[in-house]
Order: structure tokens, then C-alpha cells, then sequence
């Protein structure tokens, strides 16, 4: 069923009409991030195609077919050799190739297209998986044209990738694109805790550190995250607490360090989620709804002397500041500008402009 996936609700009304209509197409590409869940819808499609007691036209989930789908039968070897090959999952209609090295090949793009010329040998549609499809070359994206442009009906070709940039016009001109978004924070956090996937009080943290990747919020460093949100309790304790306009100057330095340059989104980003949740506690939410749980102690000291008020006109001043980096502003002006504006309790107006 395509209700036990994360997220992308929109996604998944889209390939259901699809699929209620009749009008699944033949060719495929799935467009979204790293570490979302792309595969894992196409081998739902797969699956719908494919289950042997359906439900309204989705996967049951619990039928033979449906588990074969999703055992992927991966080389277990580094050999790229191993991996020029169809990787076939346990269901005899439904396969996919990956790039063995940087590009994927011409022989897997005729494997393809020789398998899809076939009947289904067992279910109802051949489903076939080109996953980083950005990585096809001239060569081997040419072979892959003619089955693109007409696969038999009962045969669908599912192209994956987070660079679309990269295909080739004659490629994308011939599927049926289909746009994935990030994920939220909380979608990530009841995909990490309801698999057990990490240690839950970390959950949280990970979730809101992902940028909207299950992927990353699995492979995240929270160490960087971790110092972050540090150096912006401090701006907020400068804030709240000492009222001290030169630590807060100190901040705005930091964050446009070099080193930082990266990250100067990611801790304004921080740097909202601790005025939310200092907010939240000045306004009696309890600790479990934090975003920054771990950190509670030093929210309820800042939530007691927040001025709630004060408190959403900060966001307004962070999202003002952001919409202002767009354009190209110097940063370092605009911090120092935006940190001593929330330092003055004034209510902003548009005071980055650019003339
Ligand atoms: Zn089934």
C-alpha cells in the first residue's frame, strides 16, 4: 500500500490515479533528492501491478509476489562485472540496473530492452528499475530510446535520479516526470522511530538535521549539528538572558567565518528552531514537544524571560533576512543588522533592501 511509504502524499494520489485509471505510462522518472524514497515507490508500483490480492487496485503487501518485490537479489560482490547484469528482485517481472561504475551501459539499456519485449512470465506487467539514470551517457541513453518511446503495454520503465539536469533532452521528453518533495522533520522522525532505525532520543534531532533526507538524517553528523545549535543558544542566551550586544556581534562574526560559509542556512535554521522552542515553553508546552529536547534545560531558563511577543517578531526577522538572501547581499551586514535588530526589540521592517 502506498500509505505505509513516508511522505510525498501528492505523489502517491498521482500514481494511484494512474494506476486506478488504467493509465500507468510506459516510461517513468522519478525526480527527487537523494535518500527520500524513490525506489521505494517505484517497487510499490511494481508491487501494485503485480499483487495477487489486490486491494482497490493497491498492494496488499502481504501476498507472495508483493514480498518477492521488494528482495532485491544486489551482487555481492565488487566485481563491476557483477553489476553490468539485470539485478533481478525475487519476482521474475520486476528488475532493475544501477550504474557499475560512473556511467551505466549500453548492454544493460539492451538488457532492458529485451526483457521488456517479454510477456510477463508471472504477474501482470514487467517493471524495470534505471536507477541514477543521470548516469546514462550519450551511448548508452541512445540505446535506451527506441524502448523509452514505445514499450509494450505490459512493460514500465521507472527512471530515477536527484540530478534530472544531467538526462539528456531526448530522454526526458520521452517520460512522464514525476517530482518528489523532502520530506519534514516529523515524517523523518516517525520513519527513524517506527523502524527503530536509531537510538530514539536522537530521533528528533536527526530529523530536523536531515534537510528533508531519510538518508541523511541516517548518515548525519550530528557533531556539526550538535555546534550549531550551540553557538546559537548562545545568540539567543545574548538575547534573552545577558542582553549582551557584544557577544551577540561576536555571533554575526561567526557564523560568516569561512569555515561556516556552508552552514550559514542551516544555523539560522537552528537558530529559529530554539526561538520556537523557547517560545513554546514561555507559552507552558511541555518539554516532549520540543524540537530541541535535549536542550530543555536551557530553553525553560531563556522561556522565562522571553517575551513571547518579541518571540514571533524574531521569526518574521530570520524569514525577512532569508528571503533577502536571494539576492545577493553581503551577509555579514545583514547579520550583524538582523541580530542587533532583535537585540532592540523594534518591530522590522524591510530593512535589508537592496537599492
Ligand atoms: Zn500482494
Amino acid at each position: 500500500m502506498f500509505e505505509s511509504l513516508t511522505g510525498n502524499s501528492r505523489v502517491k494520489e498521482v500514481l494511484k490515479r494512474m494506476l486506478a485509471t488504467g493509465r500507468l505510462p510506459g516510461a517513468l522518472l522519478f525526480v527527487g533528492e537523494e535518500g527520500i524514497g524513490k525506489r521505494l515507490f517505484a517497487l510499490e508500483v511494481a508491487r501494485a501491478l503485480n499483487c495477487r490480492t489486490p486491494v482497490e487496485l493497491e498492494a496488499c503487501g502481504r501476498c507472495s509476489a508483493c514480498a518477492r518485490i521488494l528482495q532485491i537479489n544486489y551482487p555481492t560482490s565488487v566485481d563491476s562485472d557483477d553489476w553490468k547484469q539485470m539485478i533481478w528482485t525475487n519476482h521474475r517481472d520486476v528488475g532493475m540496473v544501477v550504474a557499475p561504475k560512473r556511467v551505466l551501459r549500453v548492454e544493460q539499456m539492451r538488457a532492458i530492452e529485451r526483457e521488456a519485449n517479454f510477456r510477463p512470465v508471472e504477474g501482470k506487467a514487467r517493471v524495470f528499475l534505471i536507477d541514477e539514470a543521470d548516469k546514462l551517457n550519450d551511448n548508452s541513453a541512445n540505446a535506451l530510446l527506441k524502448v523509452l518511446e514505445e514499450p509494450p503495454s505490459t512493460s514500465h520503465l521507472i527512471l530515477i535520479t536527484s540530478r534530472p539536469a544531467m538526462l539528456l533532452p531526448t530522454i526526458l521528453s520521452r517520460c512522464q516526470l514525476i517530482r518528489f518533495a523532502p520530506l519534514s522533520p516529523a515524517e523523518i522522525e516517525g520513519y527513524l522511530t517506527k523502524n527503530k532505525l536509531v537510538d530514539p532520543s536522537s530521533a528528533r534531532i536527526r530529523a530536523r538535521a536531515a534537510s528533508g533526507s531519510i538518508a541523511r538524517a541516517l548518515s548525519g553528523d550530528l557533531q556539526t549539528f550538535n555546534a550549531q545549535r550551540k553557538a546559537m543558544l548562545t545568540v539567543l542566551e545574548a538575547l534573552v538572558v545577558s542582553d549582551n550586544r557584544a557577544q551577540l556581534l561576536r555571533s554575526a562574526e561567526q557564523l560568516n567565518e569561512a569555515q561556516f560559509k556552508e552552514e550559514f542556512e542551516e544555523r539560522l535554521d537552528v537558530l529559529e528552531t530554539l526561538i520556537r522552542d523557547a517560545w513554546m515553553l514561555s507559552l507552558g508546552s511541555p518539554r516532549e514537544q520540543l524540537v530541541n529536547e535535549d536542550l530543555a534545560n536551557d530553553l525553560v531558563a531563556i522561556g522565562k524571560k522571553m517575551n513571547p511577543s518579541k518571540a514571533a517578531a524574531w521569526i518574521l526577522e530570520i524569514e525577512d533576512m532569508r528571503e533577502q538572501l536571494i539576492v545577493n547581499i553581503n551577509k555579514k551586514v545583514a547579520t550583524d543588522a538582523l541580530f542587533l535588530q532583535m537585540a532592540s526589540g523594534v518591530i522590522p521592517q524591510k530593512r535589508f533592501s537592496v537599492k
